[in-house]
């Protein structure tokens, strides 16, 4: 009912599993009636979640809000969701977003709109705009959303929520859609960090469907919510503090960093000197996987076919000029392009390396600290269309979380204050697979 109640106005859910909800709550129920210690019920029993359009559920479309794939119901599900299901989670529907997850404000959908709960004016951020709206607007209690520039931790910094990328490698993406597979990694949106630590408990862990899946231990998150930081070594990068970063926003963060030196921890300014070419390296390197992904909508195998075709270049050609959006489209080009003979080197190759670069950069710091902080996204939310014709500065906007996928590293946005009636989210970043660190440090802020 909440859900009918507001999502007129915000336009989170492109489908809502109205009739297997309540039947899976009622399942539930009878599943757990005997339980009678809560301590040995499943850690998500009866919650309900919403799920990113770009996480293949069986019975419910799987469609990453492109009309090349409208109506399309995948036969299998993702792990993720078994493991929500196995954890008791109730999946109540299914999140709009940027198309393929492509984008920053979720206008790329070619479903509908999705608004900021905040002040329906504005962009919920993206790719996963819908899942950070409808956690904000109190419809669900978490949802997942996938990150492969920024899309969980921007949308949840610009919503007000708190969002998690894990370490690439901890989450299954086996039954993600793929937009860059070295890149992607799926995780929780929720309200508060200890959500966010009992969801990536169920979702969490090696899977031998996904060649990409790391075999680590699974520690508890909760016991790392320990609300103790003292000692705690802290990075602040110049580069995320600097040209492009909206000084109100940066006077939010600057308040967040004296509130986590008063809770004991070290805090000092430290840089991360090959910042500046992330984004040129990620656009690389993103679309030139994202242009192999995408082959595979031909007209053939998944969603639909084009009408009134000559032959079968012609219904390749027809079906998807007609079913991808213009975004998907410039990056098809692009990484094409990228990856074309004569070009491959200077562009690709070259990117891997700087990639390689910015990596180190990361090593270096870590070497000496616990965590990386910073803001999450260089402003607050933006009005609806104010970027839409100009892709370059949609692009900038992922400046602060792009290294970290290239890193292939854990982060985490919390909410740490307004601009002018606008959330504005601290990003913290830890070493690879130290979530722990990373969520202590979140909840202590909290
Ligand atoms: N905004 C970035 C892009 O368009 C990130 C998207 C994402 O993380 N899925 O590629």
């Amino acid at each position: 009912s909440r859900i009918e109640e507001t999502d007129n106005k915000v336009n989170a859910f492109v489908t809502l599993n109205k009739e297997n909800a309540p039947r899976r709550a009622d399942q539930l129920e009878q599943e757990i009636a005997d339980i009678t210690d809560v301590d040995d019920l499943p850690i998500l029993a009866g919650i309900p979640g919403g799920i990113k359009d770009n996480i293949c559920t069986q019975g419910m479309p799987t469609t990453c809000s492109s009309k090349i794939l409208s109506g399309y119901k995948s036969p299998y599900s993702a792990t993720v969701m078994k493991r929500l299901h196995a954890a008791g989670a109730v999946p109540v529907g299914k999140l709009n977003m940027d198309e393929f997850a492509m984008g920053s404000s979720t206008e790329n959908s070619s479903v509908q709109l999705t608004k900021n709960p905040w002040n329906l004016n504005y962009v919920p951020g993206g790719s996963s705009g819908g899942s950070a709206a409808s956690v904000a607007a109190g419809q669900v209690v978490f949802s997942l959303g996938s990150d492969t520039g920024g899309s969980i931790r921007q949308p949840a910094a610009y919503c007000g929520v708190v969002g998690l990328k894990p370490t690439y490698g901890l989450v299954s993406r086996y039954g993600l859609v793929a937009y860059a597979s070295s890149l992607d990694q799926i995780g929780p949106i929720t309200r508060n960090v200890e959500d966010t630590a009992d969801v990536l408990q169920a979702i969490a862990g090696y899977d031998e469907m996904d060649s990409t899946s790391a075999n680590v231990p699974i520690t508890n998150y909760r016991e790392a919510l320990t609300g103790d930081i003292k000692g705690l070594k802290i990075a602040i990068a110049q580069e995320y503090m600097g040209e492009g970063i909206d000084s109100q926003v940066r006077e939010v963060i600057e308040q967040a960093v004296k509130q986590l030196v008063s809770l004991g921890a070290e805090v000092e300014y430290v840089s991360l000197p090959h910042t500046e070419y992330a984004l040129p390296c990620y656009y690389l390197l993103a679309s030139a996987e994202a242009s192999s992904n995408l082959a595979r909508y031909d007209g053939v195998k998944y969603g639909i076919r084009a009408e009134g075709v000559k032959d079968l270049l012609d219904m390749y050609k027809k079906t998807r000029s007609e079913g991808f959006g213009d975004e998907v489209k410039r990056r098809i080009m692009l990484g094409t392009y990228a990856l074309s003979s004569g070009y491959y080197d200077a562009y690709y190759l070259k990117a891997q390396k700087v990639r390689t670069l910015i990596k180190q950069d990361f090593d270096n710091v870590f070497a000496k600290y616990d965590i990386i902080i910073g803001p999450t996204a260089p402003t607050t939310a933006f009005k609806i269309g104010e970027k839409t014709s100009d892709p370059l500065t949609m692009y900038l906007n992922d400046i602060c979380t792009i290294p970290v996928n290239l890193a292939g590293l854990p982060a985490i946005s919390i909410p740490c204050g307004f601009v002018n009636g606008l959330p504005v989210g601290l990003q913290i970043i830890g070493k690879a697979f130290d979530e722990s660190t990373v969520l202590r440090a979140a909840h202590a802020f909290e």
